[in-house]
């Protein structure tokens, strides 16, 4: 197998980390470093350019109505023309929350402003009504996972957003089991098209989900080296984090 190194983009870094998203960079880092894989983190903040090294993965973290403006307009030009080529050649982007929002076509504050999206997802963001509650709450959710042909793996996470998210030509990330997910009516939790995730799971996501983290790990990995394999790494206390989840909304499954 060829020596490869990867990549982490942290889009935002210091602005959209909202609920320690940052454990998402720090996941997909030590699971690299413990299999020997050389892992570097760049912070892309405002006005920096993404610049890929041929085996990225791109982070987008969650963050309140006040951050997504800020950086909605840095996202409006080349940055956005860059992340939408990168999703389109197949690139490994995985958008939280307000971050997942930005990646759809605009993403409309509790005040009617549109802040415009990158237009990864076919999807767009509304508020909530005043009368609607804010959707939070523990999430269990099951993924089809394409590379896995029918196999469906669990997803669990935390989520905390007031806009609704609706789906256009675009699969879910998941269906919910226990939890809100998009919009806490249709049953679907977040995005995905090629190697592009978005979800409304905070957490952080990565750690609790190490079958995840492998899988945008060796999407990345696969690009520079379509016949590399990740080693089996001891996920006992991944798991056990896991269960102590999912084994929280148990009682609250739906069959
Ligand atoms: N500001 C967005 C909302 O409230 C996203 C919040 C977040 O990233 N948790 O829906």
């Amino acid at each position: 197998m060829r020596r490869v190194s990867l990549t982490i983009h942290h889009l935002y870094a210091d602005m959209m980390n909202l609920y320690g998203d940052r454990g998402n960079v720090i996941s997909i880092k030590k699971r690299c470093e413990w299999r020997g894989i050389p892992v570097e983190v760049v912070d892309v903040g405002l006005g920096e350019s993404i610049c890929p090294t041929g085996c990225d993965i791109f982070l987008f973290g969650g963050g309140q109505d006040r951050e997504q403006a800020l950086l909605a307009d840095d996202l409006s030009g080349t940055k956005g023309a860059d992340l939408r080529a990168i999703v389109g050649s197949g690139g490994v982007v995985l958008g939280v929350c307000g971050g997942y929002q930005l990646m759809g076509h605009h993403y409309e504050t509790p005040e009617g402003e549109k802040l415009p999206g990158v237009g990864i997802f076919d999807m767009h963001t509304c508020p909530r009504r005043p009368d609607e509650p804010r959707l939070i709450g523990n999430v269990l959710a099951r993924v089809r996972a394409p590379q896995s042909g029918d196999a469906v793996r669990e997803i669990v996470g935390f989520e905390n957003h007031g806009g609704r998210t609706e789906l256009g030509d675009v699969e879910p990330l998941a269906e919910v089991v226990v939890g809100h997910g998009n919009n806490g009516r249709d049953g679907t939790e977040g995005a995905r098209r090629l190697n592009a995730y978005g979800t409304y799971l905070h957490g952080s996501l990565l750690p609790k989900n190490p079958w995840l983290t492998d899988e945008l790990i060796l999407n990345a990995l696969r690009r520079m080296d379509d016949s590399f394999e990740l080693e089996p790494l001891d996920d006992s206390a991944e798991r056990a984090a896991f269960e102590s989840v999912s084994a929280l909304v148990a009682g609250r499954r739906a069959g």
